[in-house]
């Protein structure tokens, strides 16, 4: 035998597997990040076996729990919960035999729960040394199969199941499920950045895909306290929370923007104050980044979606800044924004109403096509330099953990 009493993960790795000489630092990495999302399930192994990773686990282990906590590491592409059978020292025909029966009650679990008709098995030898080539191997568990179930029949077009089988070096895995994961990269293969954290739809799924590719994260949110209150502000920390699951711990600073919006109504032309409150935002973000060893910011901007998010109004606000700035949403539709909102489970936090520092001090008629040079002038009205440092020297630093 046989069938080792374990269940088993095979882990699939998208992108992770195509990384050349870094392949091996990219999958260790994931090791890791299986294996701490995994740390409070019964694991006794996460192991690398030639392009896949084998998550060995008690019978008794939650599976649906070990599914979702894998689901969401990063680089994952694809995880199958699957029999292993060791042949170790059994000869083909007690392997291919042995397989035939793992399968079989397999199937006998899918007539019973989906009323399946229709199989098809589908071997892949990818150890050679099996003397056995994947065609035959799949006729033969077929066989198997169809003794052991006498209502099914082989439909190898349109099958109602399918089941797989893998023959690795001393181990078989049969399996019929595919679940789908994220992809991407694993988490701290590409440096770190500096979110704009609102509450609102977007910011939470800009963070979202950026560490979907490898990007660690840390947040900076700011406030117009006491026009926004406490709520609006747990409300942030809650998206936070939301989005620990994916991106681990967050470290998040808090700016209150109040005596900055101030200044700019009291000494700036009424349609320029979004745009000039959201450079300096910019500029308060690149030196808590700075500061943090964060790399780039992110913004949750779309191309159009308001008015300081309109080509003009961003080629202004990108000047207020010189790290890059990463917008990963610049070319989605609200729907689609929405959707992965959905899907990552901040939506339902997002849309609760709450206000934010943008809305406090919403001019009328906000610029839309705002020239650079008449910005600056703006600016020059302001004691800019004692305003952020201020800001900055009052900033609040939160970690939310997941
Ligand atoms: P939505 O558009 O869904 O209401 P939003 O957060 O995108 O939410 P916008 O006014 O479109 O709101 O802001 C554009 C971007 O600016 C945000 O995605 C976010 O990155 C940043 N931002 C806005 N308000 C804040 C804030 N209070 N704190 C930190 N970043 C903010
Ligand atoms: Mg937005």
């Amino acid at each position: 035998m046989i069938n080792t009493g374990e269940q088993v993960y095979l882990v699939r790795c998208g992108e992770t597997a195509l990384k050349g000489d870094n392949k091996s630092y990219f999958e260790r990495m994931l090791v890791g990040k299986i294996k701490s999302a995994l740390k409070d399930e019964k694991i006794s192994s996460v192991d690398r076996v030639e392009g896949l990773i084998l998550v060995r686990a008690s019978l008794d282990t939650d599976s649906a729990s070990v599914l979702k906590k894998v689901g969401r590491v990063f680089g994952v592409d694809s995880i199958s919960p699957a029999t292993e059978v060791c042949y170790e020292g059994m000869s083909a025909t007690e392997t291919i035999n042995e397989i035939g029966s793992v399968a079989s009650e397999m199937m006998k679990g899918l007539i019973e729960n989906k009323g399946v008709k229709t199989f098809k098995i589908e071997a892949k030898r990818a150890d050679k040394n099996f003397p056995v080539e994947s065609p035959k191997i799949a006729r033969e568990v077929g066989a198997c199969v169809l003794k052991a179930c006498k209502v099914l029949k082989v439909d190898v077009h349109e099958p109602e199941a399918l089941i797989w089988v893998n023959v690795r070096r001393n181990y078989a895995y049969v399996y019929e499920e595919k679940i789908m994961a994220y992809g991407g990269l694993p988490l701290g293969t590409n440096g770190k950045g500096l979110v704009l954290l609102s509450g609102g739809i977007d910011s939470p799924v800009a963070t979202f895909l950026m560490a979907h590719r490898g990007m660690n994260i840390e947040a900076v949110h700011f406030h117009s306290y006491p026009y926004t209150s406490e709520r609006a502000f747990e409300k942030v920390k809650d998206l936070a929370k939301i989005l620990t699951a994916y991106c681990g711990r967050i470290k998040m600073t808090s700016i209150n923007l109040l005596p900055i919006q101030e200044a700019i109504v009291m000494n700036c032309p009424e349609e320029e104050t979004t745009i000039l409150v959201r450079r300096f935002m910019m500029n308060i973000a690149e030196r808590i980044a700075k500061k943090d060893e964060c790399q780039m910011l992110i913004t949750g901007e779309s191309l159009g979606q308001v008015a300081s998010q309109t080509s003009d109004s961003l080629v202004v606000t990108d000047n207020a800044v010189s790290i890059p700035v990463m917008r990963p949403l610049i070319a989605m539709d609200k729907t689609q924004i929405i959707d992965i909102a959905r899907e990552i489970g901040t939506f339902e936090t997002s849309i609760q109403p709450f206000e934010d520092c943008c809305t406090v001090f919403l001019p009328k008629h906000p610029v839309t096509k705002p020239k650079l040079s008449k910005i600056l002038e703006s600016e020059s009205k302001l004691d800019c330099e004692t305003l952020i440092e201020a800001a900055i020297e009052n900033a609040e630093v939160t970690v939310i953990r997941e």
